[in-house]
């Protein structure tokens, strides 16, 4: 009696050591959750945060680029956003609002890494293809741009720091596959601030490597815990906070905006910067039809776009623009209430789908994006504004 318990509890041991384990390429993450909801198509929301008020700067001179991008986040997540928070998002104080066309050269509907690429680089390519042209062949992003300009530059995300968008703006590939080559560009990538996870990738890999000491040897302070973020000194960062993805929005708590308040810190100097911040996680919950995981993940982009705008109101010379690769899970807003901060969606796909999706903008040079644009296009007004 005694062995068949132990061999039980020896058991459970193994199973609670499994789950625990995260599988690179199954990425669905509410098994890792702490908690969950009741339903995947209702959500009320308890307490709603409070949103900011700023004021248009009147300034012409754009200093630095703030770029945001809500993976998987059109019209309708906004839409479902705002009725959970009851009527109020801080995205809604930027001045000017536009529509990116989000398709790519070989397909209508997108994936991450095309559709962020064109944001980028400033031109479409294939389907699957990082910060290269159609015929695979590297292209400077905007991001290496202000690097040669002598600005500084930052990537914050709450995916591994290899995947698409965050690898669309630093480094170039054919294949996100690939995870241990993205992973080895960024030691030369000379990116000033890079925070997000994949560690597995950075310090497990099959060549032996171990590319936080390598990034620590070239000056870089690391961080693994969202406390130790506002302590970080130095003027190079290396924050990883998971082996993969980062874990979702309620459990991991504000890495998102701790790092983006770092990042700012850390970056801005007399010639300006250059910073992109994803809320990767919205596309993922899209994905798996999960509305209450998605307006998590919605609010916590959306609370570090307030803190984003307060900061570009009093700096006056700062471009802060917020679009979307894509659109996913062809989410639409079936009922709800504004007052009890309730919402009744439906989603038509597991996948992505080809509504264009919104670009904000707030700052100098904002009502350029008004209007309708190609992806490409939103990414060529950017540099034109940088000059
Ligand atoms: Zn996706």
């Amino acid at each position: 009696m005694k062995r068949f318990f132990l061999a039980s509890a020896l058991l459970a041991l193994a199973f609670s050591a499994l789950a625990q384990t995260q599988d690179p390429l199954d990425r669905d993450q509410s098994k890792y959750a702490t908690y969950s909801f009741s339903n995947d198509d209702k959500y009320t929301v308890e307490t709603p945060y409070e949103t900011v008020t700023v004021v248009q700067p009147k300034g012409k001179k754009v200093k630095n680029v703030i770029f945001m991008i809500g993976d998987g986040t059109g019209l309708s997540q906004w839409s479902v956003g705002w009725v959970a928070n009851g009527g109020a998002l801080n995205v809604d104080q930027m001045p000017v609002a536009g529509y990116s066309r989000t398709y790519c050269t070989d397909k209508l509907v997108t994936d991450s890494c095309a559709g962020g690429t064109a944001l980028a680089i400033r031109e479409k390519t294939k389907y699957g293809y990082i910060g290269v042209d159609e015929n695979g062949e590297p292209v400077e992003s905007n991001l290496q741009y202000a690097k040669r300009k002598g600005m500084k530059t930052g990537v914050t995300v709450t995916c591994r720091i290899n995947d698409a968008t965050p690898a669309d703006f630093c480094i170039h590939g054919t294949s996100r596959k690939d995870e241990e080559g993205l992973a080895a560009q960024y030691v030369d990538a000379n990116v000033d601030f890079i925070s997000g996870g994949g560690t597995h990738f950075w310090n497990q890999r099959s060549d032996g490597r171990n590319l936080i000491e390598e990034m620590k040897a070239k000056g870089y302070t690391y961080v693994d815990k969202l406390e130790d973020i506002a302590g970080a000194e130095g003027d190079k960062f290396l924050g990883l906070y998971d082996e993969y993805d980062l874990k979702p929005a309620l459990d991991r708590g504000p890495i998102l905006l701790e790092s983006t308040k770092k990042a700012i810190e850390m970056l801005d100097n007399k010639k300006g910067f250059f910073l992109m911040v994803e809320g990767s996680q919205i596309d993922d919950w899209c994905h798996r039809n999960k509305v209450g995981y998605a307006i998590e993940e919605l609010f916590d982009f959306d609370k570090t776009i307030g803190y984003v705008l307060e900061w570009a109101a009093k700096d006056g010379q700062t471009l802060v623009v917020v679009t979307a690769d894509h659109n996913t899970g062809g989410l639409t807003l079936l009922k709800g209430s504004i007052e009890e901060r309730t919402v009744k969606v439906h989603f038509s796909t597991k996948g992505h789908d080809g509504i264009v999706v919104p670009v904000f903008a707030f700052g100098p040079g904002a009502e350029a994006f008004s209007g309708v644009h190609e992806n490409s296009e939103v990414g060529q007004i950017v540099r034109k504004l940088m000059k």
